[in-house]
């Protein structure tokens, strides 16, 4: 598979039985939708692992909005995270999965750790 955003190779990485696209070239992340369900709900250090893209790069991807999806070549719909509005990223209409720019999924689950942390005080 290759890169929607910028056609570079993706690398195959996987944490905890989950198993994640990432670009080797800018960084970005192509998640399943229940892989992506399944790190948010069990966090711990998946983000160094898998997001280790540089966050540069990342967030010049991430002006370019226009991609298709590397599965059925549709255009991908722009969605802002529900509690993180900052954050945008790409979703498959038909859900075939989400593109993560390098460090937004660090900015995703960092917030659902600290959200979770003080819960639990
Ligand atoms: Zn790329
Ligand atoms: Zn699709």
């Amino acid at each position: 598979m290759n890169c929607p955003k910028c056609s570079g190779e993706m690398e195959l990485v996987s944490y905890d039985g989950i198993k994640v696209d990432r670009c080797t070239s800018c960084g970005g992340l192509w998640f399943q939708p229940e892989e992506l369900r399944a790190l948010r709900d069990d966090i711990w250090m998946a983000d160094y692992i898998i997001d280790s893209g540089d966050k540069n790069a990342g967030r010049k991807a991430n002006a370019n909005k226009e991609i298709d999806c590397p599965q059925c070549g549709k255009l991908m719909q722009h969605e802002a995270d529900a509690e993180q509005k900052h954050i945008t990223y790409e979703s498959c209409p038909d859900g075939h999965g989400t593109f993560l720019d390098a460090g937004e999924f660090t900015d995703l689950v960092r917030k659902t750790f600290w959200d979770r942390f003080k819960r639990a005080r």
